[in-house]
């Protein structure tokens, strides 16, 4: 907690699920938090209980990350109020369908705009900042962005996407000596409404808790690690076959489906 008390932090995607958690163990740290999101009405009880729990200050900006001018303001809303940053946590999540891939070109591209273009726009109008504070970046992101999931085609995508650029960025920032770090979280089953509602019914695993997801984040951020896997069984594990055994691999995920007509149901 001392690690992060007083430090200036953005939470995207803060209304609901991992976001709000990470938010309300932010406020317990006391840090200053800006959190950002659509819903407006949810955004203020948001901040209401963070100020609660002893946030040094909480403030929102609702809008939508389809809109990478909305993406670009939410950081300058930061400067403005909190005049510096110290950490950026791109967590937010565009809806999409589970099922197989529906051939509409037009929802990856938005989906793609919401999960992964407005990372970049909200990274690159940070990076002034965090350089300054030698700050850190923290990127949500799963286990269907490093190993091909069935049902989440386009979502996996974007978070594929995500991979290849931050860890790409790392490298430049490594190169150039700049100190901000850049962490990649990956996670497994969480038990946020939104996932328990798509995917409870037909993964065999329990999800795990998102209070202790969002702390582990946290601590993966304040240590500065490169990645981040949550739970380390369910995620960090089973990629370690990615390299030596793909085809073991893509059957074990395809395994943790419950459906009619999956082979192993
Ligand atoms: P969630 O409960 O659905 O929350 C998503 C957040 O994003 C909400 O605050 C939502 O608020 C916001 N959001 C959605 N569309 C938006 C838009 N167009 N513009 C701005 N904000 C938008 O998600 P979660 O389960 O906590 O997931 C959080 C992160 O963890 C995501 O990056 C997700 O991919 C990752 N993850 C989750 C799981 C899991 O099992 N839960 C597994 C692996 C990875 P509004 O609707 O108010 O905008």
């Amino acid at each position: 907690p001392e690690m992060l008390k007083g430090k200036r932090v953005i939470v995207t995607g803060a209304s609901t699920g991992i976001g709000e958690q990470i938010a309300y163990h932010l406020a317990r740290m006391g840090s200053h938090i800006l959190i950002t999101a659509r819903t407006e009405a949810k955004l203020q009880k948001v901040v209401e209980r963070c100020l609660e729990l002893g946030a040094a200050s909480a403030r929102y900006v609702s809008g939508t990350m389809e809109d990478m001018a909305f993406a670009q303001h939410v950081v300058r809303e930061a400067e403005a109020s909190l005049g510096g940053l110290d950490m950026l946590i791109l967590n937010h999540v565009g809806a999409s369908y589970f099922g197989f891939f529906d051939g509409d070109v037009e929802h990856v591209r938005k989906l793609l705009e919401i999960n992964f273009l407005s990372y970049v726009a909200m990274t690159t109008s940070a990076l002034p900042m965090l350089k300054e504070s030698e700050g850190s970046i923290v990127v949500v992101s799963s286990m269907a962005g490093k190993v091909g999931f069935p049902f989440t085609v386009p979502y996996s995508a974007t978070k594929f996407a995500l991979d290849g650029f931050f860890s790409s960025l790392r490298q430049e920032f490594t190169i150039q000596s700049i100190n901000v770090s850049i962490t990649l979280c990956i996670l497994g089953f969480i038990d946020t409404d939104r996932a328990v509602r798509a995917a409870a019914e037909v993964l065999r695993e329990l999800p795990a808790p998102r209070d202790e997801c969002a702390l582990e984040i946290l601590k993966g951020a304040a240590l500065r690690r490169r990645e981040l896997y949550y739970r380390y069984s369910s995620t960090r594990l089973p990629l370690l076959l990615r390299d030596c055994a793909a085809e073991l691999l893509d059957y074990l995920v395809r395994s943790r489906y419950r459906l009619p007509g999956t082979p192993g149901t």
